[in-house]
This record gives C-alpha cells, sequence and structure tokens, in this order.
C-alpha cells in the first residue's frame, strides 16, 4: 500500500515519516502544479507527476483553502495565516485591532480558530481587538473554549449584517451594521481571511484530483459533522487544517478508510452501470457531473468506461446522460431473514457513506435485538425505489433507511430524497389504513453508531407493533 501526498504544506514531512512507521510507503508532491492528473480508484490510482505515471493506492492532500483577503476601501489587509502573532503584536496599538470574518456564510473552522486565537493573544496584551463576522460559526474543534476565553479577555464580537469601509487618512475606517446598531471601528491593523473564493492553487487541486466544491471553491469546510478529512471521492483525503491538529488519528483514518475501499467491503463486484457503446458520443457530461470520478474515457473502446469501486449507483449519470446511453441495474442482493418469523424482523438500509460505517458498532450496541435486524448496504439512500421497499415489506416488518445527515449527502441531496420516499410510501400505506410507520428514516454520519443504535431500537419496537396490528387488519 502506498500514498500521494499532495500540496504544499508543513505537514508533509511527519505525515510521510508517520505512514512510513505503519508500512505506507509516500510520494511526495508539494507542489500541486506538478500533478498532473489523477485516475483511477481507490488501490489503484495513476498520477502522472512531471514526464512520469506513478500508480498509488490512496491519496492525502494537504494544500490549504487560503483566501487572499484583497483590498478593502482601498486598505490592504492581512491575511490571517501571513502573519505570525509575533509580527501583529509588534505593530502599533494606536487604533483597534480587527480580525474581520467576511465569508458569505459560516466561515471555515480553521480560519475561526486561528482568528480567535490571535484575537485572544492581542487582547491578552491589553490591546483593543474587534471580532467581526459575518456568520457566527457553530462551536467545533474545541472552538467553544477558544470563544470564551477570547471574550474574557476583553475581545469585542460582533455580528453583522452589511460593512462599509472608507478611509480616513490611513488607516481603515469601518461601520459594522448589526440591524440594531452600527460599530464605527477605525483601525490600522486588520487581519482578514474573508475573501469568498479560494486561491489558485487549492483549485487547481481540487480539479486535478476531480473533487466536488461548493460554489466558493471549498471541499467540505462547511460539513463538521462529516470526518473532516473526507472528500467526494474515494481514497482521497483532505486533511486541511482542523485535521492537521490530530494528524496521526487522521491520518490512521485515512489508512482504514482506504483498506476498507481496497477490500471492497459491501461493495458490488461488478458494474452497475452499463454504458451503451453505440449510444454514447463521449461527450463527457458524465465524466464531468459524476460526484466520485467514476466514469473515464476508455481509448481502447472509444467509449465511456465505468470505474466499478468508485461508483457509488447513484444514477446521477443516468438522468443526465443526453443519449440515454447509461443504464444502472439494482444490486440490493436479498439479505434472507433468518427462521425467525419475517414479521418481527426489520431491514436498516444502510447508506455506504454514512450508516454502513456505523452499522457494526450499533450491532454491538443492540445487544439480543441485533438479531431482530438485519442490515443491506445500498449505495446511497436517493437510489432506494418505492417499488424495491413494497418487495421488503413482503419478507420484513418494517423498513428504514439509515442515511446521511442533511447536507452530509455526497449525491445532491440523495439523502433528503430518500426522506421524501419514506414519508410518501408512509402516507400512502396509511391511506390503505396499513399502520405507515413501518416504514422509516433517520439520519446518522459514520460515526454515530449510538445514534443509528437508538434509532432502530426505536423503529424496530414500533414497526413490529404496527406490523402485527396490520396483520390482523388484513
Ligand atoms: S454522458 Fe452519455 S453520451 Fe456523454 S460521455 Fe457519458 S455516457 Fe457518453
Ligand atoms: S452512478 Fe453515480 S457514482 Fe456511478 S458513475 Fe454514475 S454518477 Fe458516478
Amino acid at each position: 500500500m502506498n500514498v500521494l501526498i499532495a500540496g504544499n504544506s508543513e505537514i508533509n514531512a511527519l505525515a510521510r515519516d508517520f505512514l512510513a512507521s505503519r508500512g505506507v510507503d509516500a510520494i511526495v508532491v508539494p507542489d500541486i502544479s506538478e500533478l498532473k492528473s489523477f485516475e483511477g480508484e481507490c488501490g489503484k490510482f495513476t498520477a502522472s507527476i512531471g514526464d512520469g505515471k506513478f500508480s498509488v493506492s490512496f491519496a492525502v492532500l494537504t494544500e490549504n483553502a487560503d483566501c487572499p483577503p484583497g483590498e478593502l476601501g482601498g486598505f490592504h489587509a492581512d491575511g490571517l495565516f501571513d502573519c505570525s502573532v509575533d509580527v501583529m503584536a509588534s505593530r502599533s496599538g494606536r487604533h483597534a485591532d480587527l480580525f474581520l470574518l467576511d465569508y458569505f456564510r459560516e466561515s471555515p473552522a480553521y480560519a475561526a480558530v486561528r482568528a480567535l486565537e490571535s484575537a485572544r493573544f492581542l487582547s491578552a496584551r491589553k490591546r483593543a481587538v474587534y471580532f467581526l463576522s459575518r456568520f457566527v460559526r457553530t462551536a467545533d474543534y474545541e472552538s467553544e473554549e477558544l470563544y470564551a476565553a477570547a471574550r474574557n479577555s476583553g475581545v469585542i464580537f460582533v455580528k453583522y449584517d452589511a460593512l462599509e469601509t472608507g478611509l480616513s487618512g490611513g488607516p481603515l475606517e469601518i461601520t459594522a451594521d448589526d440591524g440594531v446598531m452600527k460599530h464605527r471601528i477605525i483601525s490600522e491593523n486588520v487581519y482578514s481571511d474573508g475573501s469568498r473564493e479560494v486561491s489558485g492553487a487549492f483549485r487547481r487541486a481540487a480539479e486535478v484530483f476531480r473533487l466536488r466544491t461548493d460554489a466558493g471553491g471549498y471541499i467540505n469546510e462547511d460539513r463538521h459533522f462529516l470526518s473532516p478529512i473526507h472528500t467526494s471521492r474515494r481514497g482521497v483525503y483532505h486533511i486541511g487544517r482542523a485535521a492537521a491538529r490530530e494528524l496521526e488519528s487522521a491520518l490512521l483514518y485515512a489508512v482504514r478508510d482506504a483498506r476498507f475501499d481496497i477490500a471492497g467491503y459491501g461493495r458490488a463486484e461488478t458494474s452497475r452501470v452499463t454504458i451503451d457503446r453505440n449510444k454514447c458520443v463521449l461527450c463527457r457530461t458524465c465524466m464531468r457531473t459524476c460526484p466520485h470520478a467514476a466514469m473515464f474515457p476508455d481509448a481502447d473502446s472509444r467509449t465511456m468506461k465505468n470505474l466499478v469501486f468508485a461508483c457509488e449507483g447513484c444514477g446521477i449519470c443516468v438522468s443526465l446522460c443526453p443519449c440515454n446511453a447509461i443504464t444502472l441495474s439494482s444490486d440490493n442482493s436479498s439479505a434472507a431473514p433468518n427462521s425467525r418469523a419475517a414479521s418481527e424482523k426489520i431491514l436498516m438500509l444502510c447508506c455506504e457513506n454514512s450508516a454502513y460505517h456505523a452499522v457494526k458498532e450499533a450491532m454491538i450496541m443492540l445487544g439480543k435485538l441485533a438479531a431482530n435486524i438485519d442490515a443491506r448496504p445500498i449505495p446511497c439512500g436517493g437510489s432506494v425505489s418505492f417499488e424495491e421497499i413494497g418487495d421488503m415489506l413482503d419478507e420484513y416488518g418494517g423498513v428504514m433507511a439509515a442515511v446521511c445527515y442533511e447536507g452530509a449527502c455526497r449525491h445532491f441531496d440523495g439523502s433528503g430524497r430518500a426522506c421524501l420516499q419514506v414519508g410518501r410510501i408512509a402516507e400512502m400505506l396509511r391511506q390503505a389504513d396499513i399502520p405507515g410507520s413501518i416504514v422509516g428514516a433517520a439520519r446518522v454520519s459514520h460515526a454515530a453508531p449510538k445514534e443509528l443504535a437508538d434509532a432502530a431500537a426505536d423503529f424496530w419496537e414500533c414497526a413490529v407493533a404496527a406490523k402485527s396490528r396490520a396483520e390482523q387488519i388484513l
């Protein structure tokens, strides 16, 4: 097993040495522009670096999503990460020091943490410090303590709705309107990482690894309920500033997760996607839109090729192919119920990105009740059809879809579609005088086995009682 470490970061050497101690060899590419392409799937990627091609099992991206601060009304602000706290402390304290997080939505965790640490440092040295942010970040990554420490050392927090900037003969004059009052601040020392789009190297990294990004160019920065190192592509992990704080556990997680994927645990052996070469015109729509980089042009057959282990079977390519060249087969091989009366058992459809990572631990927590629960991996909750759930209800006392949290879904809200689907089925059952509680949905993450176990236990109780009522009715 070997790894590509790509990105300009001080953790590269530490990561390489730690992985070597675990038997994983690393190729380190600090300059992202050296990486020409990164193709394939977990376990057998090909990285084109300079003029050479290298086979790697998985990749760790260490480039950070820096935002250049840009100009503020003609005043040049320092980037949060350009400036050390010593340099900040050596500057004039005549006016207030100003930390400005002007993100168009919740700021990335690492930027908030960096700003809080620096603001507290300056405030503890008797400087007047303002902390302006358009959105207040949900506390995480120990930031709750940091907020409290900064507030207690005298940092003034303002959450604003609108900002006006101007120059008052040198320093920056800024007026922050919080909807109730206007705060006028004059500062010579402005630290801001709030430009709304990430800079070139990170954009290039997301492009070459073909990672899904948001409109600002970030990957996963606002998804603090996911493991922060996951990206939309299996086998590619991002160790940004937040995850770098716990480097060893982040790397161990990546190695374990990659091994899980390479072993093909719970995955299809053959492709779920078929491409009709007579229809495919190689427009590459599927390649551009697949969230998992699972489509690739095959020069030999002059058509697209589906990478089996990368493909999640979400069906997005099927719906977007302009030539109707793609078909998706269902891979829900039946997990036969055991000799126990089927109506006493429930089936949990576990999204491979969330619940299926948590289900083993959840089953241990469920103890004897686990004998009443079958779990089946599914590529995405949104791919389960009404008919499939109907067939499952012939075998089981209830069917529960355990899918990703809202916003964490990698399939354009497949988890939301799954919940809607379950709601519709429940309603139709009710209209037929059958208790709707024999179908249900739970939102969990890969790291929430206790939530999954609780949801399964509650659902089992409701569904089995409802099913026996339904059987009496029928
Ligand atoms: S979207 Fe359809 S036609 Fe275009 S490359 Fe993919 S399979 Fe071929
Ligand atoms: S089914 Fe989804 S994951 Fe598979 S190739 Fe199509 S878009 Fe990509």
